[in-house]
Formats: structure tokens, C-alpha cells, sequence
């Protein structure tokens, strides 16, 4: 329906007049090439709007049509293993049909409406009520990903039919009698990207989400449902912990959003990503992946919608009971690309020339995470975490977009670039990194992991600070003139570092570290650490400790798989009795 009249194009920002009847985030279709645009301001008949394609050769006179709907995605059998750009446009289709550049105003479904699916009905009977959230049926979408379809918000009555069978997701596959007569229910859902989905509660975040990386779980635990920010110099290994985390994390659902600085950058991604290995599955990890992704001809309006997009994705997924992964690189692109906007509608800039709103938006993006009751009768749990990285320039941390998201983040992963030039990966620094979730995940680690858990980590983040301080003292007075403890101290710390904290990716055991081995890897050095400090007392000289064969038993530890490595009993009685002859 035509609506208004452009009357100025300034880049990806067009007004338009006439447009009294749009509200805000409207979708509008910009000109006669129907360019798909968002409302972002309204005053009077006057409506900015958002340009999600290339604006060039578009002038004032031409019209823009309504749509009277907000920005919305489809939901349903099918985002498994697609690529999609900041507005759902599936670009492995796209690329099929019209080549790597994306023609102005094509039209292609986010979902493919011939594929039919297999939809096998619950155990739902005819007469039995159902309300929102409730399954209705499952679709085997990949070999790895059992698709719920599930009673979609807001519909509520008595079920007259479920079909099991092949559908397209157009297909009626149920029929609800509601107090205002019968739904038929199919299996495509579409909801608005800049709402959050419903649920019934958040629940207390006390569960880690296990990635088997040793420097993350044991040091700086991110929670099923938690948030963590993670910075990424150039070189200091983000793409190989980022690949890390996807492989290994206990979410059954990957979500990754990407927004590359550069062009080839992103297209690396989206090459290398869909390739990976799935170690839980034997399968490759697209297989439970869904990608969302910017490339450079994309213009960088569609980077700021693409967060809300793959975050309505993730919260989707969820919703079935999923625990999900949503990973967000680089959110620094996004911000950036509210800044442009914000500059073109001459709003009062703050700072570095980012909109006064970028701490709330960044807090509004975050807290659309956590671990939730979902709705449904079935009181199942879904969660989704949410992993953000940044990229300030040239590293600085009071970057405003920094620091908004450490306003709202619980976990600071600071990967820093000089520690991947030390070759001490994952590049993580164990000083300035935190996580503010140890104190509700350590009822957790106790019942799960080891009374003792919390205590050793806390013993060993104390060895690691004050092997810092040490290192400063033994740089003015020389490490000979430290004390043995001291020494012993510094030793220790070492051995936390590079037998615990380096973790080589590629190793095909020290890739994934279980919480057990952890547990025993950490014991093992504090262990160590205790007996020579008893040791010493008893006249041991500090020259003897490197000698001790079971330092070396240590070191190996990583790469020695789970079920081999010896019992504690045998490690602890060795390093006692080694002590002791010496
Ligand atoms: P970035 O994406 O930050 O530019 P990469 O993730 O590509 O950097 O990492 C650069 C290099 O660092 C990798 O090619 C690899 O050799 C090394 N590296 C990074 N992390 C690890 C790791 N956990 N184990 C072993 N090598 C690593």
C-alpha cells in the first residue's frame, strides 16, 4: 500500500512524508525497487527511515509503501544450517540463485516454502487443552536437532486435529479451537526481533555452561544463561577460542552472528564455520548452527538489525528447552553502525559520537539472556547464553562500547595479544579477566565437582597474583635473593600456567578438558605446591624441586586422556615419597 513520498536520502537514511499512519519500526518497502526499510524516528507525517540495501540512484518524489508489520523473522523447520543476512534474507539461497552480490529488493523466504518436513504429533489428544508453548509435534531437522512445534504465544484453546505427516511449513498441521473459533496452526512462526519472546520465569543462573576450556571453567565460569564479553586484538587467538567454544560448550543449539570488519574476514567465517567437526556428534557442528551474518556489501544499517535477528533466533530455540549459545562477533560493528544512523538523524551525540541510548540498547540486547522456565504445561528449562565480543580500537578498553557492555556483562574474558605472542594460549589474561557468577555457581561446583573445588581455585588465582608481585620484587633484587617459599611460589605459578592454563586446541586430547580431570589436574599442582612448602621447613633446597620426576608426570597431564590418567592415590603418594627422599 503506498503511504508516504521520500523527500531526502542521505546514505541509509531516507525521509519520507505522508507517513501519518506509520508506527514506530514500521517496515516501509523504499521506491519502486521495494528496498526494505525500518522506521526509526517519527515526527509529525515525517518518518526516518532505515535502509537495509543500497540507497544509491534513490531520490526525493519516489514513494514508500507500508507494510504496517515491525521487523520480523520466520520462525519454524529450517534455520538449521542456513546463513542469513541482518534481515533473514537466506544467503545460501541468495547465492545459488543471483551470485555473491545481492540484487536491490529481492524477495527470497528466510524459510523454504516447498520443503516438506516430517512432523510427528506429541501425545496430544483430541479435546485435550493446550495453551502457549505446549509441543505439538517434533520435526527431525538435521541428523542432530529435534525441531519442537510448539503452541505459538498468545493461542490458547482445545485441540480438534493434529496431522502428523509431511509439510511444508505453510501446511496446516493442526487445528485449535479457541473462544474466538478455530486456529489453524502450521509450522512458521514470526515475531518481531526487537521483542523479546515470552516464558514463563528467569531462573537463578547456578549452572555453569561447561566448555571444557580449562582457563573459562575453572578461573572465570560463564552461567547457562549468563553473558560474557570477550575482546579480540588482531592475532591474540579469538577465532580459535570462538571455534573452541562452539565445538565444545554443553549448548545443544549454536547461534553465531558475525559482523566482519572486512570483507574476505567474514566470508572466512562463513566458510570455515559450516566445516567444523562436531566432536559431540561425529558430524559437522552446521548440523546444530544457525548464522547470521553481515558481509562488506551489505551496508551497515542491516548490522544493527542482525543482532536482534540471530537473538529472536536464539531465543526460539529456547524456547523448545534448548540450552542455546549465542555468539556475537563483533557487537563493536553493531554499536558502530547505531552510531552512523544516530549521526544521520542529528541526534545530540555522546561519547566518541555514540547515541546517548547505546548503554540501554546494550543492556536491552543482554538481558534478553538467561536460563528460563519456557512456557508449555511440561515445565522444561531452556537457556541462552550469550557470548559478545568487542573490538575497540586499537585495544583501548575505555572504549565506550566496552564499557557499556562491562555494565551489563557478568564475565570478562580479557584476551590480550601480547600473552599470544608469549605463545600462552588461550590468550586469556588470568589477572584482569573475572567472572561475577562464582558465587551462585558454587553450591554447583561443591555438589558436582569437589567440596574443595572453590577453595583450590581460589589458592590458585592467589599463587598466579602473587607470582606478579614477586616477579616485580625478583626483577630489582634478583630471584636468588628470594626466599625458597617465594621461590617455590613462583615455580608453582609457572606450573598453573603453562601445565593448567595453556590448552592447545589442536591437541586431540587437551582440546576438551572434563570438570574431573580438571579437578585432578589442579590438585595435583596445589598438592605439589603443599608438600614442598612442608618440605622446605624440613630442610629440602630449593634446587632438588625441578629435579623431582613428578613434576614431569604433571606437565603431561593434559594430554593424557581421562581414563588413563592415574589415580590420585598414586600421583599424591609419588609426590609425597619424592619429597621425602630428597
Ligand atoms: P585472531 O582470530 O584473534 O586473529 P586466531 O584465532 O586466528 O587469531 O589465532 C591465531 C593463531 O594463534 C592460530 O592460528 C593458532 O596458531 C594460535 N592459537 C590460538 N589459540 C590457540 C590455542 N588455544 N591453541 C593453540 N594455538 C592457538
Amino acid at each position: 500500500m503506498e503511504q508516504g513520498t521520500i523527500i531526502k536520502v542521505s546514505g541509509p537514511l531516507v525521509v519520507a512524508e505522508g507517513m501519518n499512519e506509520a508506527k514506530m519500526y514500521d517496515v516501509v518497502r523504499v521506491s519502486e525497487k521495494k528496498l526494505i526499510g525500518e522506521v526509526i524516528e517519527l515526527r509529525g507525517d515525517q518518518a526516518s527511515i532505515q535502509v537495509y540495501e543500497e540507497t544509491g540512484g534513490l531520490g526525493p518524489g519516489e514513494p514508500v509503501f507500508s507494510t504496517g508489520e515491525p521487523l520480523s523473522v520466520e520462525l519454524g523447520p529450517g534455520l538449521i544450517r542456513s546463513i542469513y543476512d541482518g534481515i533473514q534474507r537466506p544467503l545460501n539461497v541468495i547465492w545459488e540463485q543471483v551470485g555473491d552480490y545481492i540484487t536491490r529488493g529481492v524477495d527470497v523466504p528466510a524459510l523454504d516454502r516447498e520443503k516438506k518436513w516430517a512432523f510427528q504429533p506429541s501425545s496430544l489428544k483430541v479435546g485435550d487443552e493446550v495453551s502457549p508453548g505446549d509441543i505439538l509435534g517434533t520435526v527431525q531437522e538435521t541428523p542432530t536437532v529435534v525441531h519442537k512445534i510448539l503452541v505459538p504465544p498468545g493461542l490458547q484453546g482445545v485441540v480438534e486435529e493434529i496431522k502428523g505427516g509431511e509439510w511444508t511449513v505453510e501446511e496446516t498441521v493442526a487445528r485449535i479451537k479457541t473462544a474466538s473459533g478455530v486456529e489453524e496452526v502450521n509450522m512458521l512462526q514470526r515475531w518481531p526481533v526487537r521483542k523479546e519472546r515470552p516464558y514463563r520465569e528467569k531462573i537463578s543462573p547456578d549452572v555453569p555452561l561447561i566448555t571444557g576450556q580449562r582457563v573459562v571453567d575453572a578461573f572465570f565460569p560463564v552461567a547457562k544463561g549468563g553473558t560474557a564479553c570477550v575482546p579480540g586484538p588482531f592475532g591474540s587467538g579469538k577465532t580459535v577460542l570462538q571455534h573452541a567454544l562452539a565445538k565444545w560448550c554443553d549448548a545443544e543449539i549454536i547461534v553465531y552472528c558475525g559482523c566482519g570488519e572486512r570483507g574476505n574476514e567474514m566470508t572466512d567465517v562463513l566458510m570455515e564455520f559450516p566445516e567444523l567437526d562436531d566432536p559431540r556428534t561425529g558430524d559437522k557442528l552446521i548440523n546444530r548452527t544457525v548464522m547470521v551474518a553481515n558481509t562488506s556489501n551489505m551496508p551497515v544499517a542491516a548490522r544493527e538489525a542482525s543482532i536482534y535477528t540471530a537473538i529472536t533466533i536464539a531465543e526460539y530455540f529456547r524456547d523448545m528447552g534448548y540450552s542455546v549459545a549465542l555468539m556475537a562477533d563483533s557487537t563493536s560493528r553493531w554499536a558502530e553502525a547505531m552510531r552512523e544512523m544516530s549521526g544521520r538523524l542529528e541526534e545530540m551525540p555522546g561519547e566518541e559520537g555514540y547515541p546517548a541510548y547505546l548503554p540501554t540498547r546494550a543492556a536491552q540486547f543482554y538481558e534478553r539472556a538467561g536460563r528460563v522456565k519456557c512456557l508449555g504445561s511440561d515445565s522444561r528449562e531452556g537457556a541462552l547464553s550469550v557470548i559478545g565480543a568487542v573490538s575497540p580500537p586499537g585495544g583501548d578498553l575505555s572504549d565506550p562500547v566496552v564499557q557499556a557492555t562491562l555494565k551489563v556483562v557478568q564475565v570478562f574474558w580479557s584476551l590480550e595479544d601480547w600473552l599470544a605472542y608469549e605463545r600462552h594460549f588461550p590468550a586469556i589474561n588470568w589477572l584482569s579477566s573475572y567472572s561475577l557468577y562464582i558465587d551462585n555457581l558454587e553450591e554447583y561446583f561443591r555438589r558436582e565437582v569437589a567440596e574443595d573445588w572453590a577453595d583450590m581455585r581460589k589458592g590458585a588465582l592467589k599463587i598466579l597474583q602473587q607470582e606478579a608481585e614477586l616477579k616485580e620484587i625478583a626483577r630489582l633484587v634478583g630471584v636468588d635473593a628470594l626466599s625458597p617459599q617465594d621461590r617455590l611460589t613462583l615455580d608453582t605459578a609457572k606450573s598453573l600456567r603453562e601445565d593448567f592454563l595453556h590448552q592447545n586446541a589442536f591437541h586431540e586430547v587437551d582440546t576438551y578438558t572434563s570438570f574431573a580431570k580438571q579437578y585432578r589436574m589442579l590438585r595435583a599442582i596445589l598438592l605439589f605446591h603443599n608438600q614442598a612448602q612442608k618440605a622446605f621447613q624440613d630442610g629440602m633446597e630449593f634446587k632438588k624441586l625441578a629435579s623431582l620426576p613428578v613434576k614431569e608426570e604433571i606437565a603431561r597431564m593434559k594430554y593424557i586422556p581421562e581414563d588413563k590418567i592415574q589415580t590420585f592415590d598414586r600421583l599424591e603418594e609419588k609426590i609425597k615419597t619424592q619429597m621425602m627422599d630428597n
